[in-house]
């Protein structure tokens, strides 16, 4: 038997041919796309540390490469002149060092500005700055905020956000967020020293690389932005506030609530069928629960989420969570019906909820006028630029 599958191993050996090499006249060269390397600006300082120490460099090295990254802005690895050239080749050999272009800024010094970036594979993204807002928070505040985009496009269809409209392309990578502050202090010469991620993407769709942008914009040798001083938005993704809950990091959560019953919430927000305000505000539970501090953000609908029976249940969720409420006039958005409640309107559901004792703001609207909601001005652009094609 033995001798019989050596035998049958033999013919079928003898019967089968020898490859051919791929690159023989009868084939074509076959070539595999090649990953690209990892971005410098996505590496924190212990794994940069790690990869130079591979390579024989001193420990100070590191340190070197992220005060030009962080400190001094260095826009390419030739500029970080006190590098030895051989070492800087090897940088531009492992790691990508890309800018955003900056294709529009609209509004002025001293107004809300907003930025469209194209990223390295032709995508747009928004970013806004926003200057000091007194009411913002609720606080006296000379802040400069950064409204920063986690993602292409947005997968949520949250029904009051031009973002949604076109679809969900990808996740923004954890440079590509960093970039965003690096590019607007570049273009408005200002210091951010407050982040919202409340640009387009649903941050918490896109967990791994926002966290990892997070600790390199909170980091002593990064950006240096303190954790109380970054707020990340969700719709409500139950699952992802749990696991923020455990995260070290002291920033703060804010929930794009808009509706106080299952029934108006669903309305505006597709992702409370999957999600109820059940699941939500346990999720919630756990997170406080952690000492962890959340917000409401509660945008006014007329005729939609602005009722008063709307206002005493949502009272009830924010003391239940301990949470302040940011109440924001709706914002109009073209093509989609809806408006903005009259100021008196504003006004009373703002006095239903003090009067339970909630912490509340009526956040004094910026930028109307240069489509600084989510996701409209790259969309006005992306669909000009199609036309024009
Ligand atoms: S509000 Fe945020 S989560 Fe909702 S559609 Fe817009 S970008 Fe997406």
């Amino acid at each position: 038997m033995a001798f019989r599958r050596r035998e049958l191993f033999k013919r079928g050996a003898r019967r089968k041919r020898a490859p051919r090499p791929l690159c023989s006249q009868n084939f074509p060269v076959v070539s595999f796309p090649t990953v690209p390397p990892p971005s410098i600006k996505s590496r924190s300082l212990d794994e940069l540390s790690q990869h130079l120490a591979a390579q024989g460099q001193p420990a100070y090295r590191a340190k070197q490469v992220t005060d030009w990254l962080y400190r001094k802005r260095a826009d390419s690895f030739a500029a970080m002149s006190d590098l030895p050239a051989p070492l800087r080749a090897q940088l531009a050999a492992d790691f990508t060092f890309v800018r955003p272009e900056v294709v529009r800024v609209l509004g002025s010094k001293d107004t809300t500005r907003k930025f469209l970036f194209r990223l390295a594979d032709g995508n747009l993204i928004e970013s806004v700055l926003i200057p000091a807002s007194p009411a913002l928070y609720g606080e006296t505040s000379d802040r400069r905020t950064a409204c920063v985009s986690t993602q292409v496009g947005c997968a949520y269809g949250c029904k009051f956000c031009a973002s949604g409209l076109d679809g969900f392309t990808r996740n923004l990578e954890p440079d590509e967020i960093i970039d965003q502050l690096l590019a607007i202090e570049g273009e408005s010469g200002e210091r951010i020293d407050n982040i919202v991620f409340m640009g387009m993407g649903e941050p918490l769709a896109n967990l791994a690389n926002l966290l990892r942008a997070i600790r390199i914009i909170n980091a002593p040798w990064g950006l240096e932005i303190g954790a109380r001083h970054i707020t990340i938005s969700t719709s409500g993704l139950a699952p992802q506030i749990r696991k923020l809950a455990t995260e070290p990091t002291q920033f703060r959560l804010a929930i794009s609530l808009h509706g106080a019953t299952d029934e108006v919430r669903s309305q505006i927000m597709p992702i409370n069928r999957k999600y109820n305000l059940a699941t939500l505000l346990e999720a919630c539970d756990t997170y406080v629960a952690q000492k962890k501090r959340l917000m409401f953000e509660y945008i006014l609908i007329a005729g939609v989420n602005d009722s008063g029976e709307q206002a005493h249940l949502l009272a009830r969720h924010a003391l239940r969570l301990s949470a302040k409420v940011n109440l924001i006039p709706y914002n109009t958005v073209a093509g989609l019906e809806w408006s903005r409640p009259s100021r008196n309107r504003q006004e009373t559901f703002l006095r239903i909820l003090r009067e339970h004792g909630a912490v509340a703001t009526l956040r004094r609207e910026k930028g109307h006028d240069i489509a600084a909601a989510c996701g409209q001005l790259r969309l006005q652009t992306k669909r000009a630029e199609t036309q024009s094609a």
